[in-house]
């Protein structure tokens, strides 16, 4: 759902390894105005989000780390833009909401879905069905709310429907009340003025505005029509199991000023979330967090080091100090991919490597102890192992001799293919071998 947000994030911040001036800030700036483009948000909105991160950067900074936690800053400041989460209950019940939206963008499904929602919270909820519009509209609703055991009510007409299921849900003591209404094609003025008087009728808490995240630009327009006519009280987005790019969340918070309040994630009434701004920035930023990964490598990764260890590759004295040492920086960040990512021109080899996370790897475990009961001098010159240095090196590191055999070949194959790798068309032997290796692995 994210993806395609969070790859051009990702690769904004990727290119940051030459970053300490105006022209690398621009650059950047350039590249993630791009992607947001994109990814369906407003160029308005573009233009305000890549001016707050540039004036931020530059306030603290021109650092990576700085860029990275402007841009989720000002990510955060938008989707977060105003008010209310998830669903909140008036003080005097019931709560009443009123549904609206365009046909088909899930209006009659959220209804289920929030019904449920507020049923495993042990809220009292009565639906009310005033689609009267299409034939069926009222029948789907029903089995619905019979599929989650939520009391239905319709009636002849909407306002019919709304004044009769007010009283029933005063009369029952139910907690809230939510009711579906009619939807059409595109704005219409019909619509709109049934959807007035069923607010007129209804008094309503809430007016949650359904949007289909899959119509991009399309779907903030009209959420914005609705808001004139009806002073819209919350957004939820569905169809988020969908292409959505993320962006429309960030157009909908930022353009309507209507706080997003739920995301629909399926079709079934059990998918729905709260939205939580905290949450959706930390998957546009990357799966866990760019941002903490981008601390860490720039804190783990020295340029001067990888240069050197760069250079003993093509010379061919790799030794298992530099092994240790390259395991070590491997381990601390977690996983390969993600150094392999910060290696200009590696980005794509990373994608092959798929999640191999190495952090808890046995065999990272089992490198380290044999490489600790190495003597400093077998760790520079792997040629000294001999078998009985073999032996001594597998009782102090809790080995087998096989796995210490195993580790030494492996380590002269992988210093092998290092050499390659640095020669000219090594990435591609590279990235060969290492997909052979995740093979293995998998
Ligand atoms: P309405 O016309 O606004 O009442 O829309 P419906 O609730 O009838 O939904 C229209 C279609 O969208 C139905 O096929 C639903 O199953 C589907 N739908 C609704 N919400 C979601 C969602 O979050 N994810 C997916 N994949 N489909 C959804
Ligand atoms: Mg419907």
């Amino acid at each position: 759902m994210f993806e395609a947000i969070t790859d051009s994030l990702k690769n904004a911040v990727r290119k940051l390894r030459h970053f300490d001036d105006e022209a690398s800030l621009k650059r950047v700036l350039d590249d993630l105005k791009k992607s947001l483009l994109k990814s369906d948000i407003h160029h308005k909105v573009v233009k305000e989000m890549i001016a707050k991160v540039e004036v931020r950067t530059k306030e603290r900074g021109i650092q990576k780390d700085y860029f990275v936690k402007a841009l989720e800053t000002s990510l955060f400041e938008t989707l977060a833009a105003a008010g209310n989460q998830g669903f909140v209950y008036a003080q005097k019940p019931p709560t009443v909401v009123v549904m609206a939206g365009l046909q088909g963008s899930g209006k009659t499904t959220t209804t289920a879905k929030l019904a449920r929602f507020l049923k495993s919270r042990s809220k009292k909820t009565l639906v009310a069905g005033a689609d009267l519009r299409r034939a069926g509209a009222a029948e789907q609703l029903r089995q619905l709310c019979s599929s989650v055991e939520v009391e239905f009510i319709s009636a002849d007409s909407p306002i019919e429907t709304v004044k009769a299921a007010l009283k029933r849900a005063n009369d029952g003591l139910f907690d809230v009340l939510i009711v579906d209404t009619a939807g059409r094609l595109g704005i219409d003025a019909d619509m709109m003025s049934e959807l007035a008087a069923i607010k007129n009728a209804a008094n309503p808490h809430e007016i949650f505005y359904v949007a289909d995240s899959l119509a991009g630009q399309d779907a903030v327009r009209s959420a914005e029509a609705f808001h004139r006519q009806i002073a819209l009280t919350g957004v939820i987005l569905t169809k988020f199991d969908g292409d959505a790019t993320g962006g429309i969340a960030i157009s909908l918070a930022s353009q309507i000023g209507v706080p997003l309040r739920f995301i629909g994630t399926g079709e079934k009434t059990g998918d729905l979330e709260i939205f939580i701004p905290e949450r959706i920035v930390s998957r546009l930023m990357g799966e866990g967090d760019i941002a903490t990964l981008t601390e860490k490598v720039t804190a783990e990764i020295d340029e001067k080091k990888a240069a050197a260890i760069g250079k003993k590759i093509k010379k061919g004295t790799f030794s298992f100090n530099d092994f240790l040492a390259q395991i070590e920086q491997v381990s601390k960040i977690g996983s390969m991919k993600s150094i392999l990512g910060m290696i200009p021109g590696a980005g794509a080899l990373s994608q092959k490597l798929g999640d191999l996370d190495l952090e808890n790897s046995k065999d990272i475990r089992h490198i380290r102890a044999m490489i600790g009961s190495m003597t400093p001098k077998e760790r520079d010159e792997p040629d000294l192992l001999s078998p009985s240095r073999k032996l001594r090196i597998s009782k102090g590191a809790g080995l087998s001799i096989d796995e210490v055999n195993r580790f030494i070949k492996q380590f002269r194959n992988g210093a092998k293919m290092a050499k390659q790798f640095a020669g000219k068309g090594g990435m591609q032997k590279f990235g060969a071998l290492l997909s052979q290796q995740s093979r293995v692995r998998a």
